[in-house]
């Protein structure tokens, strides 16, 4: 079966399973949970189940499992579990089902969200697939855009830092498709994004300066050094500098999916034009909607 073709409620693999219109109602969900006090969730529970590290995404569905009435079974080093004893993913993820209304899976395999659906019964939820897709997050981010500027539609979004390897940006470049935006990408040639994700209108760049001044939405990541090979050294170090910010424009939103390791200096947090702190609340408020969509109905 091909992902497309999976309903999202039931499994979130890859953002090509949301049509714009999946997106509006997650979205006005969200909204109305960030305000509502109700527990639509008491009774259900949910497994962490991370086979990589993770602080914002575990934490943020835990705070937004247990926010809306549910609890969660937290297993976030799987070096402590049966997976130690050479268990397989799909042993262990018949064996988790057996305690759980839904499973959020983070896994170095790119296949793993596949795999552990074909066994599941209860609803999957892909935390990050290796290199491929971080839906969640992609979801999250397109939610800050919208909520910063009030739109997406018309904006010129520029995505810059390791786009080969950078999850969150493949799954973020698949949903800017569905809107009228303008995407360009900085990278160095050895990072640059995939060409299965780039259309013919994209434009490529090796510097930020030559795009700042028309971004909209800059969107950062680090490199993801977890994933080159030892042999491989990129010589790439880049930052968001004050005079970047300078030149930018005065409605610009900054955002970085996180954990950053020096591409935006402290300096500029205080710059209201920041927002990956406030993106990291958006972020619950997706993930809290998300699983009433999932597992709040019988
Ligand atoms: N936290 C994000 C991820 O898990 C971004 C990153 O690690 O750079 O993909």
């Amino acid at each position: 079966m091909n992902n497309v073709d999976i309903p999202w409620r039931r499994a979130v693999v890859s953002v090509d399973q949301f049509s714009r219109s999946d997106i509006d109602e997650i979205f006005a969900l969200a909204a109305r949970l960030s305000v509502g006090r109700t527990m639509p969730l008491t009774g259900k529970s949910i497994v962490n189940l991370f086979y990589e590290p993770s602080t914002r995404t575990s934490s943020s569905f835990y705070a937004a499992m247990t926010k809306l009435g549910g609890s969660v079974i937290p297993i976030n080093e799987v070096n402590y579990s049966s997976v130690t004893k050479g268990e397989s993913l799909e042993d262990t993820i018949r064996t988790l089902e057996c305690y759980a209304d839904a499973l959020v899976l983070r896994h170095y395999d790119e296949d793993a969200t596949e795999r552990a659906v074909s066994v599941a019964s209860v609803p999957i939820i892909n935390a990050g697939n290796g290199a491929g897709e971080h839906p969640t997050q992609a979801l999250l981010d397109l939610y800050t855009i919208s909520k910063e500027r009030g739109h997406i539609d018309g904006l010129t979004v520029t995505l810059m830092g390791d786009l080969k390897h950078g999850r969150t940006v493949h799954s973020l470049v698949k949903l800017l498709r569905m809107y009228d935006v303008k995407v360009q990408f900085v990278s160095p040639p050895e990072l640059s994004l995939p060409r299965p994700y780039l259309v013919k209108e994209d434009t490529e760049y090796t510097d930020l300066e030559a795009v700042i001044d028309d971004t909209d939405i800059l969107y950062v990541t680090r490199v993801q050094k977890e994933r080159l090979s030892d042999s491989v050294a990129i010589d790439f170090s880049y930052a968001v500098t004050q005079s970047d910010m300078d030149r930018a424009k005065d409605e610009m939103v900054l955002m970085h999916p996180l954990p950053r390791v020096g591409e935006i200096p402290s300096e500029l947090d205080s710059d209201p034009r920041a927002a990956y702190f406030r993106q990291m609340k958006y972020g619950l408020h997706v993930r809290m909607a998300l699983l009433v969509s999932m597992i709040g109905r019988d």
